[in-house]
């Protein structure tokens, strides 16, 4: 059985030396990571890293070209209800309410579902984001922010025990940004048992705020994992005083550090 390799210690989301080319071009190479099940992991590296890359193939919307990606020891091989996905545009229908949007959605993935569980799931999560009032509102009479809190409501409504997140936050103003950094955490630390979560950025900040660990991903260097940082300041994390202490300091330094390395390096091999 294929799946025998990954049946023992391997509880959570396995990458097991993985690598990806695009028409021959590598964009990862032979990355191999395991993310315990509960984990949120920041996925950070440089524009053209393979970030997005490494969270498709998680998501089973391209397959490795070497290796294999395991959730809970079975081999990924497609998109699948064990796994949410958030990207950057919030891609919500603008013909559909919020609550439509996150119910429709729900009706995809659980088609078992009658239509008052759906629309239940729908006012639940819509509330849990902050949307409670605005759920029969269309997508264009909300902000952005308020758009991607309905994708975000959308995500978590699926009940899926991992969430993949794409830079979710990238095309929001600080404030809103920081207000839904929050808001994912709670939600991550309300829901039971706690989701997986492999959240992409290419913000240092943002990366070392969420994540319980960090995998950095280089631009050069062959395009490998760099190193797994774990951010071992305690929950909850007030955002001030997180970003005022010596310990967020030090690993911004080391994580600055060796992406710095890494460009020169790529430097180096490229002349
Ligand atoms: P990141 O998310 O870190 O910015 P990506 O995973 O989007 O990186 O891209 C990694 C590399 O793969 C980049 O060099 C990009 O140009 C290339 N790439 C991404 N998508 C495609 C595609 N559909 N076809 C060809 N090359 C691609």
């Amino acid at each position: 059985m294929s799946c025998a390799a990954y049946s023992s210690g391997a509880g959570g989301l396995r990458i097991d030396d993985v690598s990806f080319a695009y028409n021959e071009e590598p964009v990862l190479r032979r990355v191999t990571l395991d993310v315990p099940e509960g984990q949120f992991i920041s996925l950070l590296g440089p524009s053209g890293s393979g970030k997005s890359t490494l969270l498709r193939l998680i998501a089973g919307l391209e397959r490795p070209t070497r290796g294999r990606i395991a959730w809970k020891g079975v081999e990924i091989a497609g998109p699948g209800i064990d796994r949410a996905v958030v990207f950057q545009n919030y891609s919500l229908f603008p013909w559909f309410t919020a609550q439509a949007n996150v119910a429709l959605a729900v009706a995809k993935a659980h088609p078992d579902f009658g239509r008052a569980r759906r629309l239940e799931l729908a006012r639940d999560y819509l509330s849990r984001v902050g949307l409670g009032n605005a759920a029969e509102k269309y997508p264009l009479q909300l902000s952005g922010g308020m758009q991607q809190r309905a994708a975000i409501a959308r995500a978590l409504a699926l009940e899926a025990p991992v969430l993949l997140m794409d830079e979710p936050f990238g095309a929001l103003d600080p404030v809103n940004r920081g207000k839904l950094q929050d808001l994912l955490i709670d939600a991550w630390k309300g829901s039971s048992p706690r989701r997986t979560i492999v959240f992409v950025t290419h913000d240092i900040d943002e990366a070392l705020y969420l994540g319980d660990r960090v995998a950095l991903l280089g631009a050069s260097q062959g395009k490998r994992l760099l190193a797994e940082i774990d951010v071992p300041l305690a929950r909850p994390r007030p955002r001030a005083a997180f970003f005022a202490s010596a310990e967020f300091r030090e690993l911004r330094e080391n994580i600055a550090e060796r992406l710095d390395a890494d460009v020169i390096s790529g430097l180096a091999t490229n002349h």
